[in-house]
């Protein structure tokens, strides 16, 4: 929680800490693991595919394959050179999934411009789509039943589900059980940015909890008079400082996905937090607000698959 004190009165703002509570998620995700993987006789397996040598790519699969080993999670590694051709990624596609020890498979993006990336998103087995971003499992996200969902707008719900628990990160005897799924109904929410990764997943998420959702996008007129309207601003643009104070509704709840260098060469997001912040009641920073859960769900969804597989 933070104070913040406006001409005198005291208003409280939840700062929504989702390093913290990624490794929370991983810590309970530990737990899980060392029990189920007794059972079933293995770990759980994720299997990384990195074509190239884009240097965030690099580090990306590198911090999540050093997070997957840390709870227990086996990982399958392949590192494919840039000129890689599609039917080389499509075998290591394959291969993993006939493989029975690999119950995830990620495919880091973005790809090299030669290869395309959507072709073989598809030829994941959806049953192991960690990354929640096959055709079918996007369709079943419209009717409410994906079997795996993106990982990024996952984080964002429960950071959601965070802001609106009576639960804080911040005391000793945080118990994730403790946050619950919330209800949505008769909240507003309006989501910037209509990815098929981060805007349009997260959309469809917050009308399966009952909000009313607004989309706003580059074509937009007049984003700031849709989103002082609402209980509930997700920004997913990639536009630094994009949403400001007075586009915000007193006591609102805003989520912060974009990551921007700026000049400075910091990290900053979507929304000019300084002055936001006086404004909501809760609020995702960046750094260290979504980006951190993306990872956690990444690793959730790994496990959901191999649950679901071995049956416990
Ligand atoms: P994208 O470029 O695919 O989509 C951007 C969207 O923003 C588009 O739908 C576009 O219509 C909209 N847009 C662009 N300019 C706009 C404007 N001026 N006003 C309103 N809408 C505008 O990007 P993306 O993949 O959806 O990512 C969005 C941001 O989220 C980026 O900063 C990206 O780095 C970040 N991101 C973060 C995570 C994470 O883990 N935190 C994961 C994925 C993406």
């Amino acid at each position: 929680m933070n104070l913040i004190d406006l001409m005198g009165s005291s208003v409280t703002v939840k700062v929504l800490n989702g390093k913290k509570l990624s490794q929370i998620v991983q810590n309970q995700l530990k737990e899980q693991i060392a029990f189920s993987s007794g059972k079933a006789g293995r770990p759980p397996g994720l299997g990384v595919i990195l074509v190239g040598d884009n240097e965030a790519s690099k580090a990306y699969v590198a911090s999540k394959e050093k997070s997957a080993a840390k709870i227990g999670m086996r990982t399958f590694d392949y590192k494919l050179p840039s000129d890689a051709s599609f039917s080389d990624v499509a075998g290591v596609i394959q291969e993993f999934n006939n493989n029975s020890g690999v119950d995830g498979i990620l495919l880091q993006l973005p790809l090299p411009p030669h290869l395309d990336a959507a072709a073989l998103l598809e030829l994941i087995n959806p049953l192991k789509d960690a990354d929640g971003l096959h055709p079918y499992n996007q369709g079943l996200l419209m009717k409410g039943q994906a079997l795996l969902k993106p990982c990024t707008p996952l984080g964002c719900m429960l950071l959601l589900d965070l802001a609106y628990s009576e639960a804080s990160l911040e005391t000793q005897d945080f118990d994730l059980s403790a946050v619950k799924r919330s209800d949505l109904s008769g909240k507003h929410a309006i989501v910037i940015g209509r990815s098929i990764l981060v805007g349009k997943p997260i959309a469809m998420m917050l009308l399966e909890r009952n909000a009313t959702v607004t989309m706003a996008h580059s074509k937009s007129p007049d984003i700031k008079a849709l989103t002082r309207q609402a209980d509930i601003v997700v920004a997913a643009v990639g536009r630094p400082g994009l949403v400001r104070k007075d586009w915000i509704k007193n006591g609102a709840v805003v989520i912060d996905v974009g990551i921007n260098r700026l000049p400075s060469g910091k990290i900053g997001g979507d929304v000019a937090y300084d002055e936001v912040i006086s404004e909501c009641s809760a609020i995702t920073p960046v750094p260290g607000g979504v980006g951190p859960m993306t990872i956690a769900m990444l690793l959730s969804n790994t496990y959901q698959s191999f649950n679901s597989k071995i049956g416990i």
